[in-house]
């Protein structure tokens, strides 16, 4: 799960990490009060959405009075914002964080991710911060360093200062350094996040260090234990269908293709779209209905699968075990039913309950393609948007 810089920023600011002082809006009038507020001489309007590169995007702008304030929020407040990270359709500006602008000297780089391969907790510093980390890393990798800290140890001093030489950090900032990596570190642990990054991390002139970006990743598996995380999500950064598919507690995630899938099982359905793609098809979302799908449960994947209107066939492959082929023919004839179905729908059933799913299927009267195998199934679907 995502959160908006403003609430990473607050998360920050619990844990000690220095950040500037700043005021969310959700209008223009506030977002002039909370200049007033914050006081001057320059203010920063932030959009925020879920992505990052907003300053690229001109997400991001410095305004040096009130009026200007006034003039920047209008322009950014519903404005369409698109930057790398959000596809070319952009995404709507809901919300904005004024903030108050800082004396940037130097911009560094860190975060914090969970590192599978040494089963550690990683921190990457640079010090290249600042809008361009992608090409930073792709083009001088020499400039990245990181750190590996053991969870059963904690992060120690030896490994900040190690950070801080790493990115020639002057020797004046080092103990703010440590002290903020040793911060950011417990933050990183106690909200159970798999991504915190400070792009960038400012020294100004003075030698101080201040985070003037947030991003956090919760990991969902642990969001049961933090419903003050919860409690930040926003929705409306959200895509629909994922969100209707969690209320049933469906994985679902779209894709760009137009074959859709309905699978049980995440090891299936990821051999699902391999073996669409290996036809020649293109997925157009990832949907696992779980081991123990009711009929009803299959109906609603079936709604959200045909909302979207790239769709143009359908794939349903199913291995019964716990979950029975009729329960599955149950839901797909309702739902086929239900929303009218108007693409192709190929349907492939193998295990319990097999010849009475294929058997209420042949019966309901609609146009079913059957396969046998996961290759004839492709096949098939394949050949069916084709047409
Ligand atoms: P994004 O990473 O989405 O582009 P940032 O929050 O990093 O958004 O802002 C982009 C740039 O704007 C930063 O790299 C920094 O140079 C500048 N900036 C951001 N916040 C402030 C601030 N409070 N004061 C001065 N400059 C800022
Ligand atoms: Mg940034």
């Amino acid at each position: 799960m995502k959160i908006h810089e403003y609430q990473g920023k607050e998360i920050l600011r619990k844990f000690g990490v220095p950040v500037p002082r700043g005021i969310p809006a959700f209008t223009v009038q506030e977002a002039v009060e909370a200049a007033q507020k914050l006081g001057g001489p320059v203010w920063v309007v932030k959009a925020q959405i879920h992505a990052g590169g907003r300053g690229k995007g001109g997400g991001v702008k410095v305004a040096k009075s009130i009026d200007e304030v006034k003039t920047l929020a209008e322009q950014i407040l519903g404005m369409q914002l698109v930057t790398h990270q959000t596809g070319p359709e952009g995404q709507k500006v809901r919300r904005l964080y004024i903030e108050e602008g800082a004396d940037i000297q130097k911009e560094y780089y860190i975060s914090v991710v969970t590192d599978r391969a040494t089963q550690k907790v990683a921190f990457i510093a640079s010090s290249e911060g600042g809008m361009d980390i992608e090409e930073v890393a792709h083009s001088t990798p020499e400039k990245i360093v990181k750190v590996f800290v053991d969870p059963l140890v904690g992060m120690t001093d030896e490994q900040a200062r190690e950070l801080a030489q790493g990115i020639n950090l002057p020797a004046d900032s080092e103990a703010q350094f440590i002290d903020l990596a040793k911060k950011l570190y417990q933050c990183y642990m106690e909200t159970d996040a798999s991504l915190v990054e400070i792009n960038p991390l400012n020294r100004d002139s003075q030698g101080n260090l201040i985070a003037l970006d947030a991003k956090f990743n919760f990991d969902s598996n642990a969001l049961f234990r933090h419903p003050e995380i919860v409690a930040l999500r926003d929705l409306d950064e959200e895509d629909p269908a994922e969100v209707e598919a969690s209320k049933y507690d469906l994985a679902y995630i779209s894709l760009d293709g137009n074959i859709g899938c309905l699978v049980n099982g995440a090891g299936l359905a990821m051999a699902t779209m391999d073996t669409i793609k290996l036809f020649g098809g293109e997925p157009a979302n990832f949907l696992d209905v779980g081991g123990g799908a009711t009929p009803e449960k299959v109906t609603e994947a079936f709604k959200i699968m045909l909302q979207n209107p790239k769709v143009e066939a359908i794939l349903v492959n199913i291995f019964g075990g716990i979950m029975k082929c009729d329960t599955i023919a149950t839901g797909v004839i309702t739902a086929s039913k239900a929303v009218n179905l108007k693409v192709p729908l190929v349907v492939r059933m193998k295990g319990t309950n097999e010849e009475l799913g294929k058997k209420m299927l042949a019966e309901s009267g609609l146009p079913i393609i059957s396969a046998d195998t996961m290759a004839e199934a492709a096949e098939k679907v394949v050949a069916a948007v084709k047409k």
